[in-house]
């Protein structure tokens, strides 16, 4: 009468802890999947924006106004960049 008890109970219980398991190993996979993904994607863009902006925006030495590198003129006062 006990063992026609504890055999579902055991079975019951086995399969709730297999259940635990498989989800936490789904959520921290889950979790390390958007962290790796966050990281590429903060890491990325500061690394090109900065050089770009230093290297063509250029100051004016008439207005004090930024041109880019390749403009022949300031696009502020007109005056002859080069
Ligand atoms: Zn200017």
């Amino acid at each position: 009468m006990s063992l026609f008890l504890i055999v579902p109970i055991i079975i019951f219980l086995t399969v709730i802890i297999i259940f635990i398991v498989v989800l936490s190993i789904i959520i921290t996979a889950f979790k390390n999947a958007k962290n790796t993904n966050n990281a590429q994607q903060i890491s990325t863009p500061p690394q090109t924006t900065p050089t770009m902006q230093v290297k063509e925006k250029l100051i004016c030495e008439y207005c004090g106004g930024k041109y880019n590198s390749d403009d022949t003129t300031c696009p502020h006062c007109g005056a002859n960049c080069h």
